[in-house]
């Protein structure tokens, strides 16, 4: 098989990146971008997409019944690749999250459509709501697409802070949410043989090992629970240390075990790397008089391997028990959200890698702690993302940002995937 497509141009950024400049300066304020779904300046977000596509590709944008927009670039097979990201962000948010994935898209259909007719089907998504910014729920649209929301169920009894029920916003945008779960069969339709996806790292692996762009070995599972720690409500004067039920220290000796727990289940490596996370503490009667009867403690537990997640799970769950019986305390657990690992397709992998070292001179390899599109497509389809360093390792603020020179590089190892990918499919791979 041939390594590049002898018709496609060199693989260039600069257009990718006037394109991210240009979509920020018309979606942000001074306090960050403000594409949150469903509103105003997503709107805005998706009229510029329109507007660029129909300049630069002349094809038109259809939007499926969940929302999501796609854009075809008709190849001589009906079979087809996918890629895309988000143009949605939270409120304050970065220039890069989601939009380089869609800016990057639409480079990837002009260097195809440039050659002529490509040998398989382009599409490019814009995915609606991946952040779930204004009502909870995250990738709603890609999971509408993959067959695995439940809109009624799900997002029915859905308000937001100003009390906007979610199916009047949907409404808002011609969708209706009766309807999302036929974005499924549209999906299906378009015969996908691999979802490929760009992205930020948000995080601060490439940063520290002074790399531009990461090959995603795959989203990492999630076990989130609540821990209820019972204790007793006492007079902090009144009671002498030894004969208190603090609730609270159970929680705080069980956050410090998770920390523990986290360090323990983790590897040298990137990839073999988990986290645990104690993010919210909600304690009563919350008096500074008063030793606490009740402390609720969230746990978020994330590990790229299904059996290690377990562990950490059970790990921490003994931890709870005798932090409890330390504190005279009882303690209850109820689960929040349970999502399985997925890893990623190894050809894909192995495309992703190539291009990577082309352009970047090594592949480093690390999985993805948030959650992406590419989770719920790593479900159906054979599926690889690739991260461009954040730089500084934050997202989901206006200071989120990555350094041209890696961004260049990022883009450029994408395009070539798309074009790998492309190829393989069309020799009948996947
Ligand atoms: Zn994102």
């Amino acid at each position: 098989m041939p390594k590049a497509h002898k018709k496609l141009a060199v693989p260039t950024s600069k257009r990718v990146i006037r394109d991210l400049r240009e979509l920020a300066k018309r979606t942000s304020t001074e306090r960050g971008a403000q594409r949150v779904a469903w509103g105003p300046v997503w709107r805005e977000a998706r009229a510029w997409f329109t507007e660029t596509v129909t300049r630069d590709l002349g094809l038109p944008v259809v939007v499926d019944p969940a929302g999501n927009a796609w854009v075809t670039l008709p190849g001589e097979s009906k079979d087809s690749v996918v890629f895309g990201s988000h143009l949605d962000s939270v409120p304050g948010g970065g220039w890069l999250d989601g939009v380089l994935g869609v800016t990057a898209g639409i480079e990837a259909l002009r260097r195809h459509k440039a050659a002529g007719t490509p040998p398989v089907t382009l599409h490019l998504v814009d995915w609606a709501d991946e952040e779930g910014a204004r009502y909870g729920r995250s990738l709603t649209g890609s999971a509408a697409s993959a067959g695995t929301l439940d809109a009624p169920k799900e997002l029915a009894h859905l308000v937001d802070r100003n009390g906007v029920k979610l199916p009047d916003a949907l409404r808002e945008n011609g969708i209706e949410l009766s309807r999302m779960h036929e974005a499924h069969g549209y999906f299906n339709e378009l015969r996908a043989k691999a979802y490929l996806e760009l992205h930020i790292e948000q995080g601060p692996v490439l940063e520290a090992m002074k790399k531009p762009v990461g090959v995603v070995l795959g989203t990492m599972g999630v076990e989130r629970h609540m821990v209820r720690f019972k204790g007793q409500a006492v007079h902090a004067g009144a009671t002498p240390i030894p004969l208190r039920q603090d609730a609270f220290l159970a929680a705080a000796e069980f956050a410090l075990a998770c920390r523990d727990i986290g360090l323990a289940f983790s590897g040298r490596t990137p990839k073999t790397r988990v986290v645990a996370t104690c993010g919210v503490v909600k304690v009563e009667p919350g008096f500074v008089t008063a030793v606490s009867g009740l402390t609720d403690i969230s746990l978020d537990l994330r590990a790229l391997d299904a059996k290690v997640l377990g562990k950490m799970q059970q790990a921490s769950e003994k931890a709870s028990r005798a932090a409890a019986k330390r504190n005279r305390c009882t303690v209850e657990w109820t689960p929040l959200l349970s999502i399985e690992p997925r890893p990623f397709d190894p050809t894909l992998l192995a495309f992703c890698s190539e291009a990577v070292k082309e352009f970047a001179g090594s592949a480093p390899e690390l999985p993805s702690g948030p959650l992406h599109d590419a989770a719920e497509m790593a479900g159906i389809l054979p599926t690889v993302m690739v991260f461009a360093q954040s730089s500084p390792g934050i997202s989901h603020t206006r200071l989120e940002d990555t350094p041209i020179v890696h961004l260049d590089k990022s883009i450029r190892a994408f395009l070539r995937l798309v074009e790998r990918t492309v190829l393989h499919v069309a020799a009948g791979g996947f």
